[in-house]
């Protein structure tokens, strides 16, 4: 409470302080100075208030610039008593114009929280209608293939082989590991969206991250020749390993997602004194220049409608890395293919 009160009543107490301050300079360095230039000066100091303070503040320091100016500057001096009547029409002129400029700094204020307020909503109604789509879509393709797959496997009317058998329970497990990274990314997404991703930063190798990662990808990379190159003396790193260890596993999903089959795949560390950089190098057909900003903006997704995604990997995996102090991007690998890479603070 006191708190609140201290805050409010500071602006008046600054209002108070620059007026008096302006006034005592002037009456001692510049005793002389011409009444219209000095009252032009308290008028542009009263416009300042108004502008960073609003109607109270600036009213407080009108009303203290036309005692002042009476006071100190008008003859006879040392007494609030006007002897030439024309200077009336000063202290009105003063207190009128600086009324206006309050009210139309609040005018303008008002205005442009107006606009914010309806550019949020817009987008938030952007990002839930796209949401919706996204979801939708990408909920129903799995979910048609697990009930077809199940469908056929209850139905009697088939005689179906060892090997359909098999196949079709492979398409029912693959199918619901998507919809559980999908549902894995939505809810992460809305954690980062909220600032609500805890994150748990303790000193940890990244080479052990990065194995349990190739690790947990071991059945989807198993045609891919994988080279890393990791340095030997590797700093500790602060990070969250579960969160690192998910930015890892998206990018190299990605990196075979997106690019041929059997196609070779890269991951480097290199480290300087305050940073430690990741790098994941595909050979796959590479982003385009226009696009690299954007697949990191989430449910984006260039034309690729046939590889199923929701285009909020790589904004969570962003989010993640801001999270930690750290950034990420892409740029072009040479020889052809993408090079997405972070670093994180030491
Ligand atoms: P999703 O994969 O669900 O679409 P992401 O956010 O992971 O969402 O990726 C956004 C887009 O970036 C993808 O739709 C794809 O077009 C592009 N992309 C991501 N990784 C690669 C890659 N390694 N090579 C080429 N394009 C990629």
């Amino acid at each position: 409470m006191p708190k609140l009160r201290i805050v409010k009543l500071t602006p008046y107490f600054i209002a108070l302080l620059v007026i008096g301050g302006w006034t005592a300079f002037i009456k001692l360095i510049f005793p002389q100075i011409e009444l219209v230039n000095l009252v032009m000066t308290y008028l542009l100091l009263n416009a300042l208030i108004a502008v960073q303070y609003g109607r109270g503040p600036s009213l407080v320091s009108a009303a203290l610039s036309v005692a002042a100016f009476d006071f100190f500057f008008v003859l006879p001096h040392l007494t609030f008593a006007v002897a030439e009547t024309k200077y009336f029409l000063t202290f009105f002129i003063m207190f009128v114009v600086t009324l206006l400029i309050s009210h139309l700094t609040i005018q303008i204020k008002k205005n442009a929280e107006t606009a914010n307020r309806a550019k949020r909503e817009v987008e938030r109604e952007t990002i839930i209608s796209s949401l919706l789509s996204s979801v939708s879509h990408d909920l129903r393709t799995p979910l048609t293939s697990i009930s077809g797959a199940a469908s056929t496997l209850l139905s009697q009317e088939f005689k179906l082989s060892e090997n359909d058998h098999k196949h079709l329970l492979e398409t029912i497990h693959d199918e619901s590991l998507r919809l559980n990274r999908l549902v894995e990314n939505i809810l992460q997404m809305t954690k980062i969206e909220s600032g609500n991703i805890p994150v748990q930063k303790e000193l940890h190798s990244l080479e052990e991250i990065i194995g349990s990662a190739l690790n947990r990808l071991n059945l989807l990379l198993q045609d891919r020749p994988v080279t890393t190159e990791i340095p030997n003396q590797l700093s500790l790193v602060p990070l969250d390993p579960i969160l690192i260890g998910q930015v890892l596993v998206n990018l190299l999903e990605n990196a075979v997602r997106y690019t041929p089959q059997g196609s070779p795949l890269g991951i480097f560390v290199f480290q300087d004194p305050q940073k430690i950089w990741v790098e994941i190098l595909d050979r796959g057909p590479g982003i385009p220049q226009q696009e690299k900003n954007l697949i990191f903006e989430k449910f984006y997704r260039s034309d690729k409608r046939d590889i199923f995604g929701s285009g909020l990997g790589l904004a969570i995996c962003k989010g993640i890395i801001k999270a930690h102090g750290g950034q990420m991007g892409v740029k072009d690998r040479e020889g052809g293919g993408s090079i997405f890479y972070f670093w994180l603070p030491l």
